[in-house]
Formats: C-alpha cells, structure tokens, sequence
C-alpha cells in the first residue's frame, strides 16, 4: 500500500468563502500545500452572513414571513453563482428548492423542532461547499467534494439539544485516512458546523463551529497541521476590530488559546482547542486576505515567556445570579441544594463567587437558554434556600495568561482602574489561566481598553507580541493615541496629592487638555461654530481658557448669561458667538 501523505486540514471561514476573488486565494493557498507534498482537506463555513441568515428564516417563518428571507438567501450566493454560472446556478436552485419547502412546512405546522432547525441552518455549508468546489475546479484544481456528515459522528443521541450543539468523536480513523489517499484528486472539501448522529440525522456543532469540525478531521486524520483561515491574522491580545492596538500573539500553548478562546475571543470555537490539543497537532491562526502574514502558531511547546497577561478578552450577554445566603453560614449542603436548582433547570453556571454570606454565580447565554420564564423559575425555586436576585445585562473581562497568581502585584494599577467600574463579581480560575471580573455591560468596553492601554504599553518587545493591527493595516494612523490618550493625571500624580492634601474635595482641570480639545474641534472642517455648553462646567478660568481656544458658549439659563457677563464683560455679547436656548 502507497504510504499516506500529510494532510493539512485547512478551514475558510465565512468571509473568507463569501466571494470569487476570496475562492482565488483559497486555490493559492491549497497549492502552496500540495507543491509542498501535503494533501490539503478543506473545510469551509456557510458564505458570511447565510447563517444568521437561516436562522432568521427559520423565525420568519413560523411567522409565515419567509418568502423576502428566501431572496435574501439567494442574493448571498450571487457572487459565486456569477462566476460559474450554469452548473451553480443549479446547486443554488436545489438548495433553495430544498429551503422553500422545510419553511413552508414550518409555516404549516408553527413550530420547528430542533430535528430541523439543524438541517435547514445545514443548508449553508452545504451550499458553500458545493460552490466552493465549482470554483476550485475552475480554477484548475481537482477536488472531491465529501459530505461532513459522512466523516464526522456526533457523540450523543438522547436529548434534543445534540442536534444544535453536538461534540463528536475525533479518535484515529485509518480508514478515513485512507479515503482521502485514494480520492482521485488533489484536495477534498468538505463541510465545517455538521456532523452525523448515532440515528443519521444532521447535527450542529453549535454557533461558530467549523473551527471545531476542522479540529476533529484533523484529529481524525491525524493531520499534520490545522490552519484556521480567518479575517485576522491571528490571535491578538483583544478584539482588534475593538481596539487597533492589540497586538498578535505569534505563539501560544493550547492551554493559554484555550482559556482566551473560552473567555470570549471569538477567533476560535471553545471546543476546537482539545481535539488538536489531545492529537499534538499544531494549529495555526491565518488571514485570507494577507498570506504573507504567519500569523498565530499554537503548540504544546512550554511556555518560556514566565508568567504575563496575553490576552483580554469580553464576552457580553451574562446573566448573574446573586445569592444572598444570611444564616446560611456552615449550613451543611447548600451549594448542594442550590446548585440542584441549576441543574433541573438545565442551567449550566459558568462563573462562581462565594463570601460568607453571598454565592453569586454567572449564567453564560451561549451555553444556555436564557428566557424570562427560565429565569423567574430559577428564582421561585431558590427563594427557599437564600435571598435570590438576577442582575441582566453584565458582561466579564478577563485577564489571560499562565500563572497570573505569581504577577497578581503587578496588576495593582488595574485594580485601581477596577475600582471605577461596579464589579459584580471577580473570579481567578483554579489553572491560574486566567482573573475574570464582570461589570456592567455599558463598562465592558471601556474596561477592556483601559486595561489594555496598561498592560500592553506601546513599544513592548515581549518575543511573543509581534505587529499590531493599526501596524498591520492601517500603518498611517496613530489609532491608539487618538482613542486612548494617556490620561494627564495619571502623569500629574504628585501634584495632584500634594493639591489635595490641604482640603477636600478640590477640583483640578489641566490647561493642556482644554486647550487641546478646544482645537480639535476647531479643526472639524464640517463644523460651523463649536460653542461650549456652559452647563457642563461654569469654572471662570475654564471659561477663560475655552474661549482663547475660540469657542462660543451655549447658554440655558439667565444665570449662565451672567456668568458670562462675570467673566468676559459685555463685549462677549458683541464678539460671541452666544446661544441662548432658555
Ligand atoms: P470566521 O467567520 O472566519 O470563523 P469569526 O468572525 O468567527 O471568523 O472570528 C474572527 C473574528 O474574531 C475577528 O474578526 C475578530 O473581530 C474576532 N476576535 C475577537 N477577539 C479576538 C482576538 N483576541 N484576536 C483575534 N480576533 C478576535
Ligand atoms: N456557519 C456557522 C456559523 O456562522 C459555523 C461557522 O461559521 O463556524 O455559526
Ligand atoms: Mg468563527
């Protein structure tokens, strides 16, 4: 028997598969493989946007409003179709043939069990991949197209959740291995999001993962190498669609990608980490659209970087559960009692805070339906045990990095920062991986820049941190500094206890800032006159001083008129500019 060649298993996300041009780069890329003796398994999401897509079909049409969803469907697929042309045209003809009637059934019957809301959301990969394997023919390459369902088989077969949110099997399988050696071809492509289960119906692997389907092909054939194609060139130290300062982590082990995944970053599917992990495969972060970037390399290899913060991450949604516990105190079994709570209601409790007298726990949307009724039931059925309060609308940051108990000092500037926000709860996971704090949702983002402004200054030569994102694609534009300026009292530190050391309070104002504010609205090309609101701050000197930067000012009441008659005289009336809106 002919020996196997390595396999690579590549996954294309869905921007990544939405147009022809991106198709090219797919074919680029899967060439570079092959030339270097690998056998390249594809593995590719629905087109950008056909997921949310399906799902808002699927509510359409319990509502009998699917037909404008169905347009919308095929208006996605466009791109690719226009480029093939008639042999697509025919698999987006099915496909839409095969949608129209699960949502007129829909329609009919007013409900769609989870059976089939797997198989209607399967629809998008379905197509994408039939698509995909038009345009990589066009393209010169050979491909088989296989169905994911075929290759991949889900674990469990009680309960209906399984078919949304399925975990599957990624032991060895020679025998797959085998079938991809002898595809007469040059690459397979294949399904991300689908699996099989025990009965042969379709399966979901949950929201966002191909990533996870990947992960298991790869473990399946032990692969030698996972790449995950993406929008961004890596995983980077926070969002950089949030913040253009993050910078990419050129390596990471499995365990540090793991928590940033599972913190929220949403690069990577949570599950995809432990079958690569389990298999030693390396997996690789990469960006579609500059191949000549690395990107991300994850690895098992120890950590020779010591104990640092890598990466922030938020996730919004959270839900927190406060449970006030007064003579509850050395009560034998009552997490037990009320953890059981969670449990008949399906709950599943991400975060744990305990204090003599509280338990607060946090409710991650993602792992949990989350309706009103759920949550007044979970609130009746506690009540017995201890004072309950749900508190919506929170979101957790977190800290991530090996060994965060050992730099926990060198955080002292973040607590401070912390003490701004109202935290609802900390929590420093057992692995010491990562120091969670959730705020409320309005504060996550400001949080996540702030402590990012801290702990990756500028100019940090960490061998881990490669480029930023500003760097990388918007090279002219000094993002961080227009977005997060160095705060001037945190420069002014001395002077400003020395201020307050006499009297408190005192209110201090820094001169430099008013004035640079005061010509960054000056500069505005689209703006007429930039007139101060007097109501923000009637302080005469700042009055004074905006004034010599040429603001006019905006008054709301006779009191602010005299202010300004006060400070200026009533020459500030003839040069002005002055609104008065009583
Ligand atoms: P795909 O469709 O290719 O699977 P996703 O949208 O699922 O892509 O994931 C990529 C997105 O993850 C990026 O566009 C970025 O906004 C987001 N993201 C969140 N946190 C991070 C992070 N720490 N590093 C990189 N990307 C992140
Ligand atoms: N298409 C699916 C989703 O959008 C799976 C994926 O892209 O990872 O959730
Ligand atoms: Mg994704």
């Amino acid at each position: 028997m002919a020996p196997l060649d390595p396999i690579a298993v590549l996954k294309f996300g869905g921007t990544s598969v939405a147009l022809p041009e991106c198709w090219d780069r797919i074919a680029e890329i899967s060439q570079a493989h092959i030339r270097a003796g690998r056998r390249p398994v594809l593995v590719c999401s629905a087109v950008s946007g056909v997921s949310n897509a399906l799902e808002a079909l699927i509510e359409a049409s319990l509502e009998e409003q699917h037909p404008p969803l169905l347009e919308a469907l095929e208006t996605l697929h466009e791109p690719l179709v226009a480029r093939v042309g008639n042999d697509a045209r025919v698999a987006l003809k099915e496909a839409m043939q095969a949608l129209e009637k699960l949502s007129t059934g829909i329609a009919l019957t007013g409900e769609c069990p989870p059976r089939l809301r797997a198989r209607i959301m399967a629809q998008g990969e379905l197509l994408s991949t039939r698509l995909g394997a038009l345009l990589l023919a066009e393209a010169g390459i050979s491909c088989v197209w296989m169905d994911a369902r075929q290759l991949l088989d889900s674990q469990q077969g009680a309960g209906d959740q399984h078919y949304l949110s399925a975990t599957c099997r990624y032991d060895p399988e020679p025998g797959l291995q085998r079938q991809i050696q002898d595809a007469a071809a040059q690459l397979v492509v294949t399904q991300g999001f689908i699996a099989r289960d025990e009965k042969g119906d379709t399966v979901l692997l949950g929201r966002g993962g191909s990533d996870t389907s990947a992960a298991y092909l790869a473990a399946r054939l032990e692969a030698e190498r996972c790449e995950v194609w993406t929008d961004v060139p890596g995983m980077f130290t926070a969002n950089p669609r949030l913040l253009p300062s993050a910078r990419i982590l050129r390596q990471l082990d499995y365990s540090e990608a793991q928590e940033i995944a599972s913190t929220g970053a949403k690069v990577l599917h949570p599950r995809c980490l432990l079958p690569v992990r389990d298999r030693r495969i390396p997996m690789h972060i990469r960006c579609t659209t500059r191949p000549d970037l690395e990107g991300t390399v994850i690895t098992a290899r120890p950590d020779r970087h010591g104990a640092t913060v890598k990466a922030i991450s938020d996730r919004s949604g959270i839900v927190l559960v406060s449970m006030e516990t007064v003579g509850m105190w050395q009560q034998v079994g009552f997490l037990a009692n009320a953890f059981d709570v969670f449990k008949t209601l399906d709950l599943s409790i991400d975060l744990v805070s305990t204090s003599e007298t509280n338990v607060t726990v946090s409710l991650d949307p993602s792992a949990n339906v989350l309706h009103s009724e759920v949550l007044s039931a979970l609130v009746k059925k506690l009540e017995p045990l201890c004072q309950p309060q749900i508190i919506e609308n929170c979101a957790s940051v977190s800290l991530v990095g090996r060994g965060i108990r050992a730099i926990l000092h060198q955080l002292a500037p973040a607590f401070e920062l912390f003490e701004e926000h109202r935290i609802h709860l900390v929590s420093q996971a057992a692995s010491d991986l990562n120091l969670t704090v959730v705020v409320d949702q309005s504060q996550s983002e400001r949080l996540v820049r702030q402590l990012h402004a801290l702990l990756f200054k500028d100019g940090s030569s960490a061998a881990i941190l490669g480029p930023s994102w500003s760097e990388l694609f918007e090279p002219d534009i000094e993002i961080e500094r227009a977005t997060v300026p160095t705060p001037w009292w945190s420069t002014a530190r001395t002077d400003l206890l020395e201020a307050a050391s006499g009297q408190t309070p005192v209110y201090v104002y820094d001169a430099a800032t008013l004035d640079r504010q005061a010509a960054a609205l000056q500069s505005l090309q689209s703006v007429d006159a930039a007139l101060y609101a007097m109501k923000a701050n009637s302080n005469p000197d700042v009055l004074r001083r905006l004034r010599a930067g040429g603001l006019g000012f905006e008054c709301v009441s006779t009191g602010e008129l005299h202010r300004l008659l006060e400070v200026f005289g009533l020459e500030i009336f003839e040069t002005g500019p002055v609104l008065f809106t009583p």
